[in-house]
């Protein structure tokens, strides 16, 4: 069976069980504990920006959206009664990039393990190869778990390798297990599980 354990994570992990398409595990410090405090990147300063002027784009194209034959998305506003109304054509370019970081800080050691960064990981990750790699990012607790926390993690990869292959023409075959379609990441205090994060890559 090939596997779909992404090699950033392959060591950190424990626990291991293995679906079809999918993998889960728990996380473990090279130190061998099992807790960790969870941290999140903050919006940057530039995202802040680029969405502000996405929200404003999408106030003032309000009407709707369509798409062409060619699959151009197109957005128009309401105008009045139809009349001047306006249509811009949604660009890649407008539709804002928002960094997602998840990582786990060993309180014992003090490693850093990233869980997830969608710069680098995850399908669209692989095929677009984002280059904000150089963003200067802050980071802060996850709001919904503060206290350190066992880390639980479920990854699914939509396409079994030889439909990644085919659809990637053979590039990137090595970076499979990380072009994964979805992750999940939990935190377990007292036994009990909570979704911290959760994120479609595809
Ligand atoms: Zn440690």
């Amino acid at each position: 069976m090939i596997d779909i354990m992404p090699n950033y994570l392959n060591k950190f992990a424990y626990d291991i069980q293995k679906g079809p398409q999918s993998i889960s595990f728990m996380i473990k410090c090279e130190c061998n504990k099992k807790e960790f405090f969870l941290l999140e990147n903050e919006e940057t300063i530039e995202e802040k920006v680029k969405r502000e002027e996405f929200d404003k784009l999408t106030k003032e194209y309000d009407g709707g959206a369509y798409s062409d034959e060619n699959g151009n998305i197109f957005l128009y506003s309401k105008g009045f009664l139809g009349i001047g109304r306006k249509k811009i054509q949604l660009q890649d370019s407008f539709i804002p990039f928002q960094i997602k970081v998840i990582k786990a800080i060993c309180p014992h050691c003090g490693r850093e393990i990233i869980l997830f960064d969608n710069r680098l990981y995850g399908y669209d990750a692989i095929v677009d190869q984002p280059n904000n790699l150089l963003a200067d990012l802050k980071f802060s607790a996850v709001k919904a778990n503060r206290n350190p926390c066992e880390i639980f993690v479920k990854i699914r990869n939509d396409l079994s390798i030889e439909e990644y292959i085919e659809t990637m023409k053979g590039a990137f075959t090595e970076r499979y297990a990380e072009a994964f379609s979805d992750i999940s990441i939990y935190s377990i205090v007292n036994g009990r599980k909570k979704l911290i994060f959760e994120e479609e890559t595809a």
